[in-house]
């Protein structure tokens, strides 16, 4: 495993807290000797976690679609900044470089982004990690919610398990490293079954 995508807000959210495992996770990847791929933004989580990367002596790589270089600010103190024409592009260069998946607390944009890449794995699009960094319990409801999807029938237990979930950095990357993809993707036996 060589690169880590992290998805995250591009606002701070209510808590400090949030900014402070932003810096934390960030540190933490230089620490393990993997470098960062994220949005390419310097506003909100995505900025926070950029810098702490660059301040550690890491890699941080962006991908930032033309239209969002003003808006969220292009980071111009990264490793390497890639500017791509749309939203696709920037999702299928950030999902191509990048070894495992990971969400901090966001919005609407990083539950987007998660979906796709867990939903790619359950497809067998890709065999790479997807987890959840759940700080604060910040990521509850959502579990939660899976755990429903898998109750009524509507997600297969193992597709589930795929999402993996820590509250520590370190544990996370654990995780990632000794991540097993599930053997068939969804249709492989029949295709009513869920
Ligand atoms: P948010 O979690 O809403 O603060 O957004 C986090 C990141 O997701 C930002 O860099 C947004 O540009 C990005 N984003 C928002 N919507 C989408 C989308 N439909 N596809 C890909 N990225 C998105």
């Amino acid at each position: 495993m060589k690169a880590v995508c992290v998805y995250c807000g591009s606002s701070n959210g209510a808590k400090p807290l949030y900014a402070e495992a932003a810096r934390g996770f960030g540190r933490a990847l230089v620490e393990a000797g993997l470098a960062l791929v994220y949005g390419g933004g310097k506003v909100g989580l995505m900025g926070t976690i950029a810098d702490a990367v660059m301040e550690s002596g890491g890699r941080a790589i962006g991908v930032i679609p033309e239209l969002l270089v003003n808006k969220e600010v292009g980071h111009n103190g990264l490793t390497e900044l890639h500017v791509v024409p749309d939203m696709h592009q920037r999702k299928k260069m950030m999902a191509d470089l990048s070894d495992a998946f990971v969400a901090m607390p966001g919005g609407a944009g990083t539950l987007e982004e998660l979906f796709e890449v867990y939903t790619w794995a359950q497809l067998g699009y890709h065999q790479k990690p997807v987890a959840l960094l759940n700080i604060d319990g910040y990521y509850d409801p959502l579990i939660a919610m899976l755990e429903h999807t898998v109750q009524e029938g509507f997600m297969r237990q193992t597709y589930f398990d795929i999402l993996q979930v820590d509250s520590d950095p370190v544990g996370l990357i654990a995780r990632l490293r000794g991540y097993q993809p599930p053997p068939k993707d969804k249709w492989a036996d029949n295709r009513d079954a869920v």
